[in-house]
């Protein structure tokens, strides 16, 4: 066959995808062993039967033709409502373009803002496709790192010396994988850095119904933001919609209009049933969101209790989203040999730190995303398993 372009065979760069072990744990599991699954990001309930009745009323009513680009008007009000209520800035329908999912909105948001070879920033650790939406999109990936002693927030100093000629830069907020929450001193250091240097800040809150520890902020909500922020929301995590992929992209209103060019010539759109179902979801209020946080929330009391009660895995606190990032340099292996030791030993599967980036190296990430029993279980395994090893480093 002819050759295949450079942009589509060096989207995973040098190294591996990261997502060995959770191939690896699959494959276990499809032979038959009994394997506990930490590691997507994948709730263990299922969309709620009401908005799925939303979508069957709405497919059954004819809205499976093709659906306007930007998005259903009654949708985009609806997300602009919700944007201006959590951020205050005034946000209308004509800031909004609805998605197929936060991931496509992450790499029409780099289409939008990075010219072929320009650099874009990524905070380290990073949810582990953001190296590859970035080169998908033509630009070049430069991690800022953090460190896990810093919670593994961003800082100032790092950033300033990342920044340069860098055309933008994307934060995660709540984080995947570290929970981290940034709080307003980090945004606040991060609108100054990204002012300074005339770059776009591209700001995914996919999990910003997932707050444990004080509240979502919002870059685009700092003094002069909202125009040269571009905010990526999406159901999959608030509304437990991970497979309807509808997400958004919140901006200033002539980035929009060029990202609806982008989508006419790319997705050309969202299904309508799915935008109806989308808009039956958000309208339903935030008592379906708290029922669809609820079990990670319990399930991070579970991981604070058992932790509380040993000393050689140190947790990164979780302040918001699903998972919990556990230091395990204490045992003395990376996060990888950790992570295919644990799975080999005992059939449970986390995320190696190193999977999303060299920061989180010596980390592993467990997903809260088994039933409280069989979670607090693998997590009292993984925490005897860690010391076994420690004692015998
Ligand atoms: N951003 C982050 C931080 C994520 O964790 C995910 C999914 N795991 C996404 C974006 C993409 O989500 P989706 O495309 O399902 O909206």
């Amino acid at each position: 066959m002819p050759e295949l372009s450079q942009r589509i065979t060096t989207l995973n760069g040098d190294g591996s995808d990261g997502w060995e072990v959770f191939y690896r744990a699959r494959a276990m599991k499809e032979a038959g062993a009994d394997v506990i699954e930490l590691t997507i990001g994948e709730h263990d309930i299922r969309t709620d039967p009401a908005i799925l009745r939303a979508m069957h009323e709405s497919a059954m009513g004819g809205h499976t033709g093709y659906a306007i680009v930007p998005g259903i008007s009654a949708l985009r009000d609806e997300v602009a409502k919700r944007i201006e209520a959590q951020s205050g800035v005034p946000t209308r329908r004509e800031n909004v373009l609805i998605t197929p999912g936060g991931q496509a909105a992450l790499f029409a948001a780099h289409m939008a803002v990075c010219n072929p070879g320009d650099v874009a920033l990524i905070v380290d650790p990073y949810y582990a496709t953001y190296p590859g939406v970035v080169r998908s999109a033509g630009a070049v990936p430069r991690m800022v790192a953090t460190r896990s002693s810093h919670g593994f927030l961003p800082e100032r100093n790092v950033l300033e010396t990342a920044s340069e000629g860098a055309a933008s830069l994307l934060i995660n907020t709540p984080n995947n994988p570290t929970g981290a929450v940034y709080p307003r001193d980090t945004l606040s250091d991060i609108a100054d850095v990204v002012t300074v240097r005339d770059m776009w800040l591209i700001s995914d809150e996919v999990y910003d119904t997932q707050i444990w520890d004080g509240a979502h902020l919002s870059p685009r909500a700092m003094p002069g933001m909202a125009d040269r922020t571009l905010v990526i929301g999406s159901m999959s995590k608030s509304h437990a919609m991970t497979g309807s992929r509808i997400g958004w992209i919140v901006g200033p209103e002539d980035a929009i209009t060029t990202l609806v060019d982008l989508a006419t010539n790319t997705t050309y759109g969202v299904p309508g049933y799915i935008q109806d179902a989308a808009l039956f979801g958000l309208r339903a209020g935030p008592e379906l969101e708290a029922k669809v946080a609820a079990p990670f929330l319990r399930r991070r009391a579970i991981a604070e209790r058992v932790l509380a009660g040993q000393n050689v895995v140190r947790a990164i606190p979780a302040q918001g989203a699903m998972y919990v990032m556990l230091d395990i340099r204490g045992t003395g292996m990376s996060g990888d040999a950790f992570a295919n030791a644990l799975l080999d030993a005992h059939g449970i599967a986390v995320m190696p730190g190193e999977s999303f980036g060299a920061s989180a190296a010596g980390h592993v990430r467990v997903a809260m995303t088994v039933d409280d029993d069989r979670f607090e279980a693998a997590l009292a395994t993984l925490c005897r398993f860690a010391a076994g090893r420690a004692e015998a480093a």
